[in-house]
């Protein structure tokens, strides 16, 4: 087997779309980035890299390619679960921000983003927690994910 790690932080702001695994969750606030800050899938794909043993996401989509400006995270994603495909046995995740509650929304982020990897839901955990009120994420300034991928070797 082989284990990668992933984390990911982005700042909050007002304007932006908050999405997490492709999906929408309402809110007037959202990730900042030179992407859409999909700070889960970030984090996923990292962990699924990490495994592979390859560099991390910046090195294959630099956030200073102006092309890659307003990036749909689905595309990186779905060409991580390309690249481990059918050898992820779990991936196991956290989401770290204050507000808004994201229980609602953790089944359809679930199914959302096991589908664009290309495994099924069974093998994708998401949780997600506050920060106690304590430092940036409490503040409600910046959301965080962590992810951990098992793959077969
Ligand atoms: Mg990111």
């Amino acid at each position: 087997m082989r284990i990668g790690l992933g984390k990911d932080v982005h700042r909050l702001v007002e304007g932006r779309s908050l999405i997490l695994g492709g999906v929408v969750i309402p809110s007037s606030f959202g990730e900042d980035g030179h992407s859409d800050g999909d700070v889960l899938i970030h984090a996923v794909a990292d962990a699924i890299l990490g495994a592979l043993g390859m560099d991390d996401i910046g090195h294959i989509w630099p956030d200073t390619d102006p092309a890659l400006e307003g990036l749909d995270s689905a595309v990186i994603a779905r060409e991580a679960g390309k690249l481990a495909a059918g050898r992820i046995e779990n991936i196991d995740t956290i989401i770290t921000l204050e507000k808004p509650k994201i229980e609602p929304y953790r089944k359809a982020i679930r199914d959302n983003l096991a589908a664009l990897l290309g495994i099924p839901s069974s093998k994708l955990n998401i949780k997600a927690k506050t920060a106690e009120g304590l430092g940036p994420i409490g503040e409600g300034k910046a959301i965080a994910a962590e992810a951990i991928a098992l793959l077969r070797d």
